[in-house]
C-alpha cells in the first residue's frame, strides 16, 4: 500500500492489500473482509458523477437507463421490505436516507410520518414532490439531529455510496430511538456470484460504490456502532430487460452487448420485466441497542 491510502472505512485498520484497479481507482482489501477505494473522490468529482446523466443512461456510469421509467420496477422490488416494516415494528416515524424521488416512502403509505434525505438537487428538481413526504436535500451527516428520534431508518442501496460508512451508522444510531429499526441493503462481496466475477462484479463500481462489505464485516461494524442484527436475507429484484442488458454491457464491455443494450432501450420488449436473484445483495434489519457498543439487548423485534 502507499502512504496516501486511507485506513479501512469499516474497521479502521491500516495495511490493506491491493486488490485491483478500476475506473482510475485502486481498490484495497482489508483483513476484516471489507474492500474499499484507496482514495475518496473529491467533492467536485462526486458532484460531476451524480449529475442528472447518472439517472438517465450515461453508459460510463453504471447508473440507470432512465430512472423515472425504471421506478415502477424499483417499487415492485420494495414490496417485501415494505411488508416487513408494516408488520415489525409497524407504522411510526421513518427516515429514508438516499430516498431518490421518494418511491419507497410513497409505498409505506400515510399511516407513517415520512421523511427522506436526498443528496441530488437535480434529481429532486426533476420530479414532482410526493404529498405527505418531506424530503431534505443534503448530506446525511449534516442532517439536523433535532428532527429525530425516528422509529425506523432505511438506507436502500446507500451505505456503499457513502464516503464514511462508520460515521453514517453513528449518525443513524443518534437519530433512532432506543430499540428503533435500521434497515438497509447492499452488495455482499463474499457472495458466490461476486467471487466468481472478481473485479468484473457489477457492484465494484467506483466512484459510485466506495466500500464493499461482506456479511461478516457489515455485522461487525453494526455491532460496534450500537446495533444488533436481527435478520439478514438475500432478495432478488424486478428489473426491465433493457436494464439487464445495459448493466451486462457495462460488465462485459463487448460492443455486441452495448448494441443489444441500445436496441432493448428502444424496443418495447425492453420494458418486459424479469425477477433476478444473484444472491449477492443482502437486506439487513438491525435494532438500536443503547448505549452504543453495549451488549445489553433491546426490546425484541422481528
Ligand atoms: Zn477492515
Amino acid at each position: 500500500m502507499s502512504s496516501a491510502d486511507r485506513p479501512c472505512p469499516a474497521c479502521g485498520e491500516s495495511g490493506a492489500r491491493p486488490l485491483f484497479e478500476k475506473a482510475g481507482y485502486r481498490v484495497l482489501e482489508c483483513s476484516c473482509g471489507t474492500a474499499f477505494t484507496a482514495r475518496l473522490p473529491s467533492a467536485e468529482e462526486l458532484t460531476a458523477h451524480y449529475g442528472l446523466d447518472y439517472f438517465q443512461g450515461n453508459p460510463e456510469k453504471f447508473g440507470y437507463v432512465d430512472y423515472s421509467a425504471e421506478e415502477p420496477f424499483l417499487l415492485q422490488s420494495f414490496g417485501a421490505k415494505v411488508e416487513r416494516l408494516q408488520r415489525t415494528p409497524g407504522p411510526g416515524r421513518v427516515l429514508d436516507v438516499g430516498c431518490a424521488t421518494g418511491g419507497f416512502l410513497k409505498l409505506l403509505g400515510p399511516a407513517w410520518e415520512r421523511r427522506g434525505i436526498e443528496l441530488s438537487r437535480e434529481l429532486l428538481d426533476s420530479q414532482a414532490a410526493t404529498p405527505g413526504v418531506s424530503v431534505w436535500n443534503g448530506d446525511f451527516l449534516q442532517y439536523p439531529r433535532e428532527n429525530g428520534p425516528f422509529d425506523v431508518l432505511t438506507m436502500w442501496d446507500a451505505l456503499d455510496h457513502i464516503p464514511d460508512p462508520a460515521a453514517a451508522l453513528r449518525k443513524a444510531h443518534a437519530l433512532l430511538r432506543p430499540g428503533g429499526t435500521l434497515a438497509m441493503n447492499l452488495g455482499d462481496r463474499d457472495s458466490l456470484f461476486a467471487r466468481a466475477l472478481g473485479r468484473r462484479w457489477h457492484l465494484y463500481i467506483p466512484p459510485t460504490h466506495l466500500t464493499y462489505f461482506t456479511r461478516g464485516s457489515l455485522t461487525a461494524l453494526l455491532e460496534r456502532s450500537g446495533f444488533r442484527v436481527v435478520q439478514c436475507e438475500y432478495e432478488g429484484k424486478w428489473v426491465p430487460l433493457s436494464l439487464c442488458f445495459f448493466r451486462l454491457s457495462y460488465i462485459l464491455t463487448h460492443p455486441f452487448f452495448r448494441w443489444l443494450s441500445d436496441r432493448f432501450s428502444e424496443w418495447r420488449i425492453g420494458q418486459l420485466k424479469a425477477y433476478i436473484n444473484l444472491r449477492d445483495v443482502m437486506t439487513v434489519y438491525a435494532v438500536k441497542i443503547e448505549p452504543a457498543g453495549s451488549s445489553r439487548s433491546a426490546e425484541p423485534v422481528g
